[in-house]
């Protein structure tokens, strides 16, 4: 145990130190000269009746001898045996007096004088006061200063000063409650995590075939969705130890100290091998490097701190069992290295959860509070579109809060109902709550554009299609699955991504005979890959096959500033037309599709904003326009 053993030492230096003190100061007291001190008046009787012998003079003080038997005995004080038995002699002579401040400097030296009295001036000797408040207190001072540091940043006496120790927090595994009983709505990320648990459990059955353990697993999802505490569950499950730590608190102000606190995280981690690191808001170290060059010598306390981590998780063999979890919610801005093979290789999707999820994490949570009879949590997960898991977990938290102020003995309806208004005007803009006329018209503009992408013969699959909001821009998102990864399109291909592309907005136009403002973005990619087709990819007959580029100065590439266009003015406008000519006649195609298949766009719109999201099989039926109805959950 070596930090105890410095302990020690340390304790018996200062016990040392002190003791040695406290013994020359009672050694000097004791042992000094009995003294008496005489009022300035009889001393002056006393030299004036010639019964002192010699004086020593300071600036404040007369010391002195006086003659034997001059002087009255004391009363008898502390150090009398001491003294008697070191023999010394019981005669008290030394005497002391306090000068009159300023006025007798001239008169005492004549009057001593004249006495023959043998005196010196002597300049006050203040060593051990000097020693006190010159040492030993501002000694004493530091000391106490240094330990609460010590004991502040360390954690211990030992570890003196170091800035670098990681302030991660440990979980052992009793302390590690959390399962993945808790974690509800998120099943695709479980499903994925689980694996995980199993790779904590038995790193053998996996190495056995030489496989090698995965390193790095980043959860990746918007806020709220239960990142942090699916990552607690996988250490839950696996029952092994738990270091966390949030990316904010590597970097700090010191250049270095977050590398130096990486390099402590993993070296504890190690030593409790099986176990996890989880890094939480890993964005905050790990961001791109080549964005944050814009001062110079800006960001060095985050690179350092990247850098080290990159080291770490090189170096260290992950069939020790350490699997290090990291979770963000922006993984756009992460530094490519962090991603690589052999860093964080796995990826975790923590979505917002879909009306079934919404509904499993309002019955998690509800579970702690009294529910009357009549709360129905699954109107409440339709009503809240959108929501994260930390959301919901709040609106039940408030609804619970409600009713209590009400002094109801159960939450009702009514509570979550006002909850929910409140979390929503807290959330603002935040998370998107869709009115029900704006599902319907998200309903089918998704719905429009898979049902194109069925419809044409060259468009991706369509694996999943969601009226759930999320990032920025998106209201619904249909995902189409590409079957290979494509360099080369043909202008068939070309034709039918702009089809699918327009699906969304042509079925707005048929169902409401107008259009909404939700098909912009569509329009913008459309027109892009149209007026690639004219101008880069020579598909237009009219303008043939010349490529017709802006020219851009190499010093502006990429800067976003445009170049000289090196076309005229009649030629822009014929490709300004042509692309329109491209898109209209793409747009007359869609329009035909669903017009055909209006009655399966109702219908299959109708089953999205019913379960929110549609993937598999119930696509795959909704599409096909086959009644779903009895398909209820
Ligand atoms: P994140 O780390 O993704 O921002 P957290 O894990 O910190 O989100 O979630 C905050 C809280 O919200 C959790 O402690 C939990 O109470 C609740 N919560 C979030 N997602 C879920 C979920 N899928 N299931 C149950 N509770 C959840
Ligand atoms: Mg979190
Ligand atoms: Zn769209």
């Amino acid at each position: 145990m070596k930090p105890q053993l410095t302990q020690r030492i340390q304790f018996s230096l200062a016990y040392v130190l002190v003791a040695a003190l406290v013994l020359s100061f009672l050694q000097s007291w004791l042992l000094a000269p009995r003294s008496v001190d005489l009022p300035m008046s009889k001393f002056l009787d006393l030299l004036r009746a010639d019964k002192i012998e010699k004086v020593a003079l300071t600036e404040r003080e007369i010391r002195g001898l006086a003659k034997p038997g001059a002087l009255p005995a004391p009363p008898s004080a502390a150090g009398d045996r001491l003294r008697q038995m070191l023999g010394s002699d019981d005669d008290v002579r030394v005497f002391s007096a306090t000068r009159i401040p300023g006025v007798d400097e001239q008169s005492l030296v004549r009057e001593l004088e004249q006495h023959r009295v043998e005196f010196a001036g002597k300049v006050e000797t203040t060593f051990w006061k000097d020693l006190l408040f010159g040492w030993v207190i501002p000694l004493a001072v530091m000391i106490g200063i240094w330990m609460f540091l010590m004991r502040r940043v360390g954690g211990g006496p030992t570890q003196a000063l170091s800035f670098g120790r990681s302030k991660h927090k440990i979980f052992d595994r009793k302390e590690l409650k959390t399962t993945f009983s808790d974690v509800a709505g998120v099943d695709e990320a479980k499903a994925e995590l689980i694996e995980i648990v199993d790779f904590l459990k038995n790193p053998k059955k996996y190495q056995r075939l030489g496989g090698r353990l995965p390193k790095g697993v980043l959860l990746v999802g918007p806020p709220g969705t239960g990142k942090t505490l699916l990552a607690r569950a996988v250490a839950g499950e696996a029952d092994v130890p738990f270091f966390t730590l949030s990316g904010s608190e590597f970097v700090e102000m010191f250049v270095g100290v977050g590398a130096a606190r990486v390099r402590d995280l993993f070296e504890q981690a190690k030593d409790k091998a099986p176990c996890i690191i989880f890094i939480d808001e890993l964005d905050a170290i790990g961001k791109s490097r080549a964005g944050s060059t814009g001062f110079v010598g800006g960001h060095d306390e985050r690179e350092q701190t990247l850098n080290q981590l990159l080291a770490e998780m090189d170096g260290f063999d992950s069939s020790k069992g350490v699997i290090i979890m990291a979770a963000t919610n922006r993984p756009e801005v992460l530094d490519q290295a962090l991603l690589r093979p052999g860093r964080f290789d796995r990826q975790v999707v923590v979505d917002k959860p879909d009306l079934r999820g919404r509904e499993a994490i309002l019955r998690l949570h509800a579970r702690a509070v009294v529910l009357a009879p009549g709360v129905d949590l699954g109107v409440i997960a339709a009503r809240t579109p959108g929501f994260a898991g930390a959301d919901l977990a709040n609106i039940v938290n408030e609804a619970a809060l409600l009713a209590a102020r009400k002094e109801k003995n159960a939450v009702e309806m009514a509570d979550f109902e006002e909850a929910i208004d409140r979390v929503v005007a807290g959330l603002e803009k935040k998370s998107r709550v869709l009115s029900e006329k704006e599902r319907d018209i998200v309903a089918h503009h998704e719905m429009g554009h898979a049902l194109v992408a069925t419809s044409v013969a060259h468009a991706d699959p369509v694996h999943k299609v969601t009226i759930i909001p999320r990032g920025i821009a998106a209201l619904g998102m249909t995902y189409q699955l590409p079957t290979e990864e494509r360099f080369l399109m043909t202008r068939s291909e070309l034709d039918d991504r702009i089809a699918v592309l327009l699906g969304g907005r042509v079925a707005e136009e048929l169902v409401y005979g107008e259009v909404s403002t939700g098909a912009h973005n569509d329009l913008e990619r459309a027109s892009e890959i149209a007026r690639l087709m004219v101008t880069k990819y020579g598909m237009s007959e009219r303008l043939g096959l010349a490529s017709y580029g802006e020219h851009t100065p190499l010093f502006l590439k990429g800067s976003g500033v445009g170049g000289d266009r090196e076309y005229s003015e009649e030629t822009a406008r014929a490709i300004d037309e042509e692309v329109r000519a491209i898109l209209e006649r793409i747009h007359d195609r869609v329009r035909g599709i669903l017009t055909t298949k209006k009655a399966v766009l109702i219908a299959a719109a109708r089953e999205l904003k019913r379960t929110e999201t549609l993937e598999g099989e119930r696509l795959r039926r909704a599409l096909a326009g086959e009644s779903t109805m009895e398909a209820t959950r």
